[in-house]
């Protein structure tokens, strides 16, 4: 398939187009279709298969660019990767001026967090120890959070992060749709999808 026939956006299109993208690759092709409808998605896929656009894409295309509200949220193991998919993001929206991302983890100066989350974020892609740290604070509500992404869901439990997904997790409306990546399948993965997922569809490449 190409990207055009995925019902991308022309901003979005462009942008892949700037990024060099030329065609979607194997995990794009399943997951960004089944994202779109508003599937629940539990994707079996390593680091390099294209995943981080597999689930941006879909993610920009449902946000509200009239809505000055945190919509989407990527939680993510570590800062290295939360700087990534940030990146990766600011690529995406290159040419969608209303989108507003940030990223936030710790080890980075709170304040500055919290005055940009002042000036309005639509999606954050953060750790979750300091996700929790700002929940805690109420300088981030979870009100209007309709879509979670759960991103290296196998290195997040690896690194002791269960009891805060799960804390997350249940500050979200219960109306959200819930992606998860993860590159093995273990069963506290497996739980974590049965806890939280509607009715996943299991995907692997
Ligand atoms: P990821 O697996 O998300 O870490 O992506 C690995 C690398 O592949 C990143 O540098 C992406 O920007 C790049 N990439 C993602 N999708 C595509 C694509 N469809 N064609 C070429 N490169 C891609």
């Amino acid at each position: 398939l190409k990207f055009k026939e995925l019902d991308i956006s022309n901003e979005i299109l462009k942008a892949i187009e700037d990024m060099g993208f030329e065609e979607p690759t194997p995990i794009q092709n399943i997951s960004i279709p089944l994202i779109m409808s508003g599937k629940d998605i539990t994707a079996q896929a390593q680091t390099g298969t294209g995943k981080t656009a597999a689930f941006a894409i879909p993610l920009l295309e449902k946000i509200d660019p009239n809505k000055l509200a945190v919509q989407a949220i990527v939680l993510s193991p570590t800062r290295e990767l939360t700087i990534q998919i940030a990146e990766e993001f600011n690529r995406l929206i290159k040419y969608m001026d209303d989108i507003k991302i940030l990223p936030i983890y710790g080890g980075q100066p709170i304040e500055r967090q919290i005055s940009a989350m002042r000036r309005g974020v639509q999606v954050i892609i953060g750790t979750p120890g300091r996700v929790i740290d700002h929940l805690g604070r109420k300088t981030l509500s979870m009100s209007e959070v309709n879509f979670v992404v759960l991103d290296e869901a196998d290195q997040m439990l690896d690194m002791g992060f269960r009891e805060d997904l799960e804390e997350i997790l249940g500050y979200a409306p219960k109306e959200r749709q819930t992606v998860l990546f993860s590159a093995t399948m273990p069963g506290p993965i497996l739980r974590i999808s049965k806890s939280f997922q509607n009715n996943p569809q299991f995907v692997s490449i």
